[in-house]
């Protein structure tokens, strides 16, 4: 399998620490609000990778961290007059609704930074005995300048990062670029006590003190979005390797950017959205579509066309289930030969070309136009099984039942449609044959001002 390091800045092979286990961490959320839309997409990219990893036979062991006390939150406190713990109490809980609703499965671990207090001083204890941090007024900084792999993720390079400074920079730091590990608690902020005095740790020394506290000094994968290469995940580096890890992580993942109609979102262009409010407009299943049809590295568009695009694939998909009638040929025994398993091996060369997705996709694709010619239900079982891998037809039976009861709905407005234009036609003597003969099988209608209203006759 090939990954591509944004370490090496190449595509790798990759080698996990101990054959057949990976460990892996991907950076969660800040819990201040609702998360939004492209938040999605590494939940949805890595939740991927732990299935197509755990596909080939591995044991994955996945974190996903929550940053429970950070500036945002204490922001978001004071601008909602409720305890930064019940602020994030809240968006914890919507976090994992979220998720759910996206059908994204959980972490293995999902650590919280305040659960992690005490580890986080020891590490900033070590790094100011080491030298390599220094405290000014109660806060503590890391000193960039003597770090000699700094920048070794990110490509920047001190001098750089000094010159691009902005001039209201931080007077108490060494150098512009120093970050800081320890912060000092205004008054009424959350606090714990450290050598430094009463403070919080700062978001870069979470990460690390979490990552490797549940998967050891040196794990396999580091991956987040593209914004957290610099400076969170640099910083996150200068600090392990600066308390003697050779590396933290081997492989550093990161996912492009998601834009809107070619814009990038922000509140100010009013093109925000919550995965919340797109989860009223489609389904899971289409918004995972939509992610994977695109190389995780690339940058992606977020528009109506083609989410549109995405929830008529998934449907095409849906309607080849039910016409297979998945449902009565799920429990038959078959087997694979080597012309279904040339769509097998062809999937699974395209994830392990740094998991191509969007290749993936095309193989199910295939698979669905042999199966339109040649209706062996083997073909369907072969979907399922790979659609799987990409996070499709997770509850599959309940969700083929559920179309079932849609279609049943529908049928029923539709009958109602017809009544109407018979009345309109003054053919009363159909109008009532419908009401009636709906009323023999349970549905009862009523007319009401609005329209017409129907309900099932217990
Ligand atoms: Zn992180």
């Amino acid at each position: 399998m090939n990954i591509y390091n944004t370490l090496s800045n190449r595509k790798e092979e990759f080698k996990p620490i101990t054959q057949g286990k990976v460990k892996m961490y991907v950076c969660g959320p800040t819990v201040y609000n609702y998360f939004h839309i492209g938040n999605a997409r590494p939940l949805i990219f890595f939740d991927v990778v732990k299935n197509f990893f755990e596909y080939l036979g591995n044991e994955v062991t996945f974190v996903r961290n929550i940053t429970d006390i950070d500036d945002k939150l204490i922001q978001r406190s004071i601008e909602e007059n409720i305890p930064v713990s019940e602020i994030a109490a809240k968006y914890t809980k919507a976090f994992f609704e979220d998720c759910r609703a996206l059908e994204i499965s959980p972490a293995d671990h999902h650590p919280k930074a305040t659960e992690y207090i005490n580890d986080m001083i020891d590490l900033i204890k070590e790094l100011v005995e080491k030298n390599i941090a220094y405290e000014v007024n109660g806060d503590v900084y890391f000193s960039v300048s003597d770090f000699p792999g700094y920048g070794k993720l990110s490509g920047k390079k001190i001098d750089d990062l000094k010159a691009g400074a902005r001039v209201e920079a931080n007077k108490q730091k060494k150098h512009p670029a120093d970050f800081t590990l320890w912060k000092k608690a205004k008054s009424g902020e959350p606090n714990w006590s450290s050598p430094w005095g009463e403070g919080r740790p700062g978001w870069h020394t979470e990460c690390v003190v979490m990552s490797r506290k549940l998967l050891g000094k040196t794990f396999d994968i580091h991956g987040g979005g593209i914004d957290l290469i610099f400076p969170h995940h640099e910083n996150e580096i200068a600090q392990a390797e600066a308390s003697g890890n050779k590396n933290l992580a081997n492989y550093w993942m990161h996912n492009g950017y998601l834009n809107i109609e070619g814009e990038k979102m922000s509140k100010s262009l009013n093109n925000f959205f919550t995965a919340r409010d797109i989860l009223k407009k489609y389904d899971a299943e289409s918004i995972r579509f939509f992610f994977l049809s695109k190389h995780y590295r690339s940058p992606i568009d977020f528009n109506e066309s083609i989410i549109i695009e995405s929830k008529q694939a998934v449907k095409n998909f849906y309607n080849i289930l039910k016409e297979s009638d998945y449902l009565s040929i799920k429990d038959n025994k078959f087997e694979y030969s080597d012309v279904h398993l040339k769509y097998k091996d062809e999937f699974i060369s395209a994830m392990n070309n740094d998991f191509n997705t969007a290749k993936a996709i095309s193989v199910l694709f295939d698979i669905t136009k042999t199966y339109n010619k040649t209706k062996d239900p083997i073909y369907i079982h072969l979907l399922i099984e790979l659609g799987n891998v990409l996070g499709f037809f997770m509850n599959i039976e309940e969700k083929l039942n559920n179309e079932i009861s849609d279609i049943s709905n529908e049928l029923i407005d539709l009958i109602i449609n017809y009544r109407i234009s018979f009345k309109k036609e003054k053919n009363w003597k159909m109008a009532d044959a419908i009401r009636n003969d709906l009323k023999k099988i349970g549905v009862v209608l009523k007319d009401t001002p609005e329209g017409t209203e129907w309900s099932i006759e217990k």
